[in-house]
């Protein structure tokens, strides 16, 4: 039974501590491959490849692109099966569990059960492909189907927030190659969220403005903008807890990202599209993990100005991070910012065909 701890005593801090035994001997099997060979799984092993048998059992989801349009599979062919464009399963280690044994346990030892879904997203058949070199048309539908999942996660009992994320490179934890996005699902708010929701709601309360609306408005065109588009805007933050890092904002107040048009969509993939290659320009296939920061969205007291924040893992962290939660950013936001900036509006233009 997977759990989430909170701290004996500091407020909002949680951990979750999966329950599943095999998954720790999978794990230390891992670990062992790791420092046997440098490569991951190739296509043979891998579940998530179209003729994997597998993984079929896992299938929640399978999407076809017909005549330029996303179309969900319900009874599937052969042929149809074979030329999926997007699928959603199971997973098949999943660190929250779909049951509760009702384990709660009060302070100083608090825990509750981690109960929720835990989904992936295989946005391409392709098993050797980036993240990063997914077309727009491709973001563009992953994009759709993330919306579809989370509106339909935030509709079942218990599901109090649905976190997306996704990762490249050795800091994945399932060290699967193949390009995939999680999405999981907390009976609680995770504590990054919380607390970025809770002064998003002091602040509306207080002044009746968006702080996250106020950042963009002195920010457009200013010196950590990557750029912007009719409806995003990509920035490096004034205090990034990570080198490089950037985020990519609605332009326009907004706190449901599974409310956001099939047009802002599109507009949104072109702009992932556009700064995960500039970020490969400038940094090289580094590490990185992408997470979605929504809203949850039953909870009115916790809405945030929704956006994407993306971490390239460049550098490790020091006792310095760690332990005192001071970051050190080199180079500086600006000159991250600039480097970023430049190399994504030349793939922002190759994109959409102006070179
Ligand atoms: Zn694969
Ligand atoms: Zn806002
Ligand atoms: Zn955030």
């Amino acid at each position: 039974m997977s759990e989430l701890r909170k701290d004996y005593y500091v407020p909002d801090k949680y951990v979750l501590i999966p329950n599943n035994f095999d998954q720790i001997n999978k794990f230390s099997e891992l670990i062992y491959n790791e420092q046997q060979t440098t490569s991951k799984t190739d296509s043979r092993e891998c579940p998530y490849c179209p003729c994997s048998v597998e993984e079929c059992n896992n299938l929640v989801l399978s999407f076809v692109v017909k005549e330029g349009i996303l179309q969900r599979l319900y009874d599937t062919t052969e042929e149809e099966n074979q030329n999926w464009a997007i699928r959603v399963f199971e997973c098949r280690d999943p660190i929250v569990t779909s049951v509760s044994n009702h384990q709660y346990s009060d302070k100083p030892f608090y825990r509750e059960p981690a109960c929720g879904y835990d989904l992936i997203v295989v946005p391409t058949p392709e098993h050797n492909i980036a993240l990063s070199e997914l077309s727009v048309d491709q973001w563009t539908n992953l994009l759709l189907v993330l919306q579809d999942r989370v509106r339909w996660l935030y509709s079942q009992r218990g599901v109090t927030y649905v976190a997306i994320y996704a990762s490249r490179g050795l800091n994945d934890g399932n060290k699967i190659k193949h390009p995939h996005f999680h999405i999981t699902t907390f009976s609680a708010i995770p504590p990054i969220i919380e607390k970025e929701a809770k002064t998003f709601h002091q602040s509306m309360n207080e002044s009746g403005s968006c702080p996250a609306c106020d950042m963009i408005g002195t920010e457009i065109n200013g010196p950590r903008q990557l750029f912007s588009t009719d409806n995003f805007i990509a920035l490096v933050p004034w205090a990034p807890t990570y080198n490089y890092e950037f985020w990519i904002c609605p332009r326009k107040h907004s706190t449901f990202f599974s409310k956001a048009t099939q047009k802002e969509i599109k507009d949104l993939a072109l702009v992932v599209s556009s700064s995960l290659r500039g970020m490969d320009k400038v940094l090289g296939t580094t590490d990185f993990n992408i997470a979605f920061h929504i809203s949850p969205e039953k909870k009115n007291s916790r809405q945030l100005h929704w956006h994407l924040e993306i971490y390239p893992l460049v550098t490790s962290w020091s006792g310095l991070e760690r332990g005192f939660g001071i970051f050190v950013n080199t180079p500086t936001p600006e000159e991250s910012a600039k480097l970023l900036g430049e190399a994504s509006r030349k793939e922002l233009a190759r994109l959409i065909g102006v070179i």
